[in-house]
């Protein structure tokens, strides 16, 4: 069998997919105004490289949407949470939470694999782990949130632990994965990773 990753990640659909909820969240920042002096938000995307790919896809697949405030003075940002981009991290969110979650399932070969598509080698793979060990485990959002959580979600095995708790198929339940944790992927939020 495939593992998630890969299914989702050559899925076009899937990426519209989350597009779109990136779309609908960008609409909403907008709408809301400056977060600083409620002047209007014009758009100023970033145009980032993400990698993680496994199929072509249009340039807007690429674009982090963000906003600037027209008023001068202020020049404010705003920068909606996205389902596509996790803080500074150059993978799409998909794979860093999919593949950090696939602990003894990420074997020697799959890992080969990774590394010749998407350059994803063992150190990576480490390093994403650790962050969602430590340093996700260690953001006020997750230290405020986890507490929801009846039984607790188990600390030492996320990201999939927290991945088991929300409903539907593995594409239904990392779209509601990467939506909790809007509050740490917009804003000012985003500079902290
Ligand atoms: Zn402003």
């Amino acid at each position: 069998m495939q593992p998630l990753y890969q299914t989702l990640m050559a899925d076009p659909k899937f990426h519209e997919r989350i597009l779109d909820f990136d779309r609908d969240r960008a609409a909403a920042c907008c709408a809301a105004g400056c977060p600083d002096c409620g002047g209007t938000l014009h758009v100023a995307n970033y145009r980032r490289k993400p990698r993680g790919w496994l199929i072509e896809l249009g340039d807007e697949h690429d674009l982090r949407f963000s906003f600037c405030c027209a008023v001068d003075g202020c020049r404010d940002r705003a920068t909606p949470p996205s389902l596509r981009f996790l803080g500074r991290k150059v993978y799409l969110a998909t794979i860093v939470t999919l593949i950090a979650a696939m602990r003894d399932g990420l074997t020697e070969r799959r890992l080969e694999k990774l590394a010749a598509a998407v350059g994803v080698d063992r150190r990576t793979v480490a390093r994403w782990r650790t962050w969602w060990l430590a340093t996700f485990t260690a953001t006020p959002f997750w230290r405020a949130r986890s507490a929801a959580f009846m039984p607790p979600v188990d600390a030492r095995a996320l990201p999939a632990s927290l991945l088991d708790r929300f409903a539907g198929d593995g594409g239904e339940q990392l779209v509601a994965f990467l939506s909790f944790l809007d509050p740490i992927t917009g804003g000012a939020s985003m500079q902290a990773f």
